[in-house]
């Protein structure tokens, strides 16, 4: 019952304000956005990279309001794509993107978010590595999709995300499937009304399970994004039966959630990556991340009532 109410909170101005000015919060917050530059990441990629495990990384940020703010957002991943270079892993670490933090919803916002997103997949595409799309709420995707689409032109290696909750979602697959692209599947982080999204836990898992079949039997590359045990081991059968080599797949999960299975994967001779989102704007991250397990609320409720 509480998820649904913390992800309104993640919309609210008031709650903003309220929640990142509170001293404790920081504490919370670093368990899963462990930086707020990129000098605060780069010995994190080292490390987690040295240890076997790949990465996708996010430059917190979303729902910007003015093109200012888009180029800010475009300019923060250049230098990211810039530090990459230097540390020369490739594709050993991508970045993901929101289109919201590039101008998606503002005025002219394709072409606004598709000039501004171009630059950072092309100058991942130079230093040998990729950008994924996150996928946001229902009412955001047909333009995400169409960028996708549109950045794949150039650079097929772009992928995108899809979230299993949304009844839509088993025809994207099929899609997308076809169309040989890189395909993050994860259950969904958003408040969705029940005529576009699955409400129900089992329903949103098996669909998340046909889904998954889609991908694994299809021509593309599907990254397994989720931490529920359960799913990891159908998504291994289903590679399995689909024939896929363990470089034909991959494994995701966010930094700060389940480390040793991170590591467990990884050592098992799985692709791991993980999703390590660093910045200052990370409000609507972290409360999404709040919102999936009551026990963090309750976590960083302790920590602000015992300070
Ligand atoms: P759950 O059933 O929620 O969790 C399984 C178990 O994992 C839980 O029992 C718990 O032990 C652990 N766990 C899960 N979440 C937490 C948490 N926050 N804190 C502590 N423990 C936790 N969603 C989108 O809508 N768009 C995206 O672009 C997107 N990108 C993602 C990228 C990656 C790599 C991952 C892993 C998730 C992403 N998500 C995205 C979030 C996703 O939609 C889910 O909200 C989230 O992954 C929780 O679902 P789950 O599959 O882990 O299963």
């Amino acid at each position: 019952m509480l998820g649904p109410v913390i992800l309104a909170a993640s919309r609210s101005d008031r709650m903003r304000r309220l929640i990142s000015a509170a001293p404790v919060t920081k504490q919370v917050v670093d368990r899963f956005i462990p930086g707020e530059t990129v000098d605060d990441v780069v010995p994190i990629i080292e490390e987690l990279t040295g240890r076997g495990l790949e990465l996708t990384m996010d430059v917190v940020g979303e729902d910007i309001t003015t093109p200012e703010q888009a180029f800010a957002a475009r300019d923060a991943y250049l230098a990211l794509v810039g530090r990459l270079g230097e540390l020369e892993l490739g594709e050993r670490v991508e970045m993901s993107v929101k289109l919201s933090m590039f101008g998606q919803a503002l005025d002219g916002g394709h072409e606004l978010a598709v000039a501004n997103v171009r630059p950072v997949v092309e100058a991942a595409a130079a230093i040998g590595t990729t950008v994924t799309l996150d996928a946001e709420d229902h009412t955001t995707l047909d333009s995400m999709f169409a960028v996708h689409e549109e950045l794949r032109k150039d650079f097929p290696q772009t992928g995108c995300v899809i979230q299993a909750y949304l009844f839509r979602t088993e025809a994207d697959a099929r899609r997308l499937a076809a169309s040989g692209s890189r395909v993050r599947l994860v259950k969904g982080a958003y408040k969705e009304p029940a005529e576009v999204a699955h409400q129900d836990r089992h329903e949103i898992d098996k669909a998340y399970v046909r889904i998954l079949r889609t991908l694994m039997e299809g021509e593309g590359y599907p990254m397994i994004g989720s931490h529920d045990p359960r799913l990891i081991s159908i998504g291994q059968e289903l590679a399995r039966k689909a024939g896929r080599k363990p470089d034909e797949y991959e494994f995701q999960m966010l930094y700060g959630i389940r480390s040793d299975e991170h590591l467990r994967l990884a050592a098992e001779g799985h692709r791991m990556r993980v999703y390590t989102a660093y910045g200052t704007d990370w409000y609507g991250y972290f409360m999404r991340r709040l919102a999936e397990k009551p026990a963090n609320l309750r976590f960083f409720a302790r920590s602000m009532v015992s300070k």
